[in-house]
């Protein structure tokens, strides 16, 4: 089997790293040279933008997936129609890639979110405001992530300086929600129907990063039920193959969505030594139609993300499992993370508390 991944970051790399023991061969698409899988399987390197590019990409592959949800939606539909398969649905993604759109969809399907607002001047930004009230947050719509393209509106004067910080970019205002936690939810589907589900996770994060899952949540019977029936309402009208995650704000008993990814995500990098199966395989056998494999939990595990610089002797640490992207330190780039596993919940959370400490991280 050969499966081709656009994007060839440390998604792709932990693709590579679950698929080849399945006997599975991978091509990645970057156009950064040094690019993370690029350094343990093959690559073509080329601007996503080279139409030669496609046809080099393409050829001989059974399937295409990606792991960098801003693949330009046009080139994902080009490439859906030149390979066998291509998963997760290249419409799912164009849906996910705009966070209006994506909010528009929680709409529809009465998934429970922030109030939201789409903005394309400052007088709407001002009658949306007024109408939502404050606290809110100015995002953009495309191209945000780990806490990027976003500005957090206090009070009605900072309203324009907001807006300027923004300018030129489409947004979304969204309603601030004061969360007791972040939760969210990997979920997989195969291309047979089958269904699995890891347990909800419990996201910490600073600057809009994330730092620290902790797997499973603790206390979570009630909203286990609530969130995998969001996750087969998405399976359902994405028609969807492969993992999808949901993050979600906790407000006492009740889950709003605050977005999905159509992809592996950081909040289930624990899995890979925490779970029977981690996320990356399973997306895999979602892809090729194989059997899931199990999401059981062997122990309560924590995943420490390594932001920035790598602390020195990590690995003389006991019981910790070390992955690095084999990228380049600078300031606020996730260059790798750790997972520990833990006796107990309350064991696990004393040893992060003191490995972060030790590591500052
Ligand atoms: P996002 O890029 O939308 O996932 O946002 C990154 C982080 O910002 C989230 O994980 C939250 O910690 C915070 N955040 C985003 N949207 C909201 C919101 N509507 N209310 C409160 N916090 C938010």
């Amino acid at each position: 089997v050969r499966i081709g991944i656009l994007g060839g970051g440390q998604l792709a790399r932990m693709l590579v790293l679950a698929g080849v023991p399945l006997g599975i061969q991978f091509r990645v698409w970057d156009p950064k040279k040094d690019a993370s899988a690029g350094q343990i399987a093959e690559q073509l390197t080329a601007e996503f933008s080279d139409p030669q590019a496609i046809k080099q990409f393409v050829s001989g592959l059974d399937f295409v997936t990606y792991e960098w949800e801003n693949v330009p939606a046009k080139l994902a539909e080009t490439i859906a129609q030149e390979v066998p398969a291509f998963f997760p649905p290249h419409s799912a993604l164009k849906i996910v890639q705009d966070r209006f759109t994506q909010k528009e969809f929680f709409k529809k399907n009465k998934i429970e979110t922030a109030d939201f607002s789409a903005i394309e001047s400052l007088d709407d930004l001002k009658n949306a405001t007024a109408k939502m009230g404050l606290p809110a947050l100015l995002k953009t719509r495309t191209e945000g992530y780990d806490g990027k393209g976003q500005v957090l509106i206090r009070k009605t004067s900072e309203i324009e300086a907001a807006s300027k910080k923004l300018f030129g970019k489409k947004q979304i205002l969204e309603k601030f929600i004061s969360f007791d936690r972040e939760l969210s939810l990997v979920a997989v589907r195969s291309k047979n129907g089958q269904t699995a589900f890891y347990p909800l996770v419990e996201n910490l994060h600073q600057e809009g990063i994330l730092r620290t899952t902790l797997a499973p949540a603790a206390s979570t019977k009630r909203l286990q039920a609530q969130a995998e029936k969001v996750a087969r309402l998405l399976f359902k009208e994405l028609n969807y193959v492969g993992v999808l995650t949901i993050e979600f704000f906790q407000q006492g008993s009740k889950l709003l969505a605050n977005e999905i990814a159509t992809r592996v995500h950081n909040s289930g990098h624990w899995t890979i030594d925490g779970a029977e199966t981690s996320q990356f395989e399973n997306h895999l056998r979602a892809g090729i139609g194989a059997a899931l494999g199990s999401t059981r939990v062997i122990k309560p595990t924590a995943m420490i993300n390594l932001i920035g610089n790598l602390p020195d002797q990590l690995l003389s640490e006991n019981g910790i499992h070390l992955h690095l992207y084999g990228k380049t330190p600078a300031p606020g780039r996730k260059l790798g993370h750790i997972n520990i596993l833990g006796k107990s919940l309350k064991d696990l959370q004393a040893r992060v508390k003191k490995l972060r400490g030790k590591l500052a991280v």
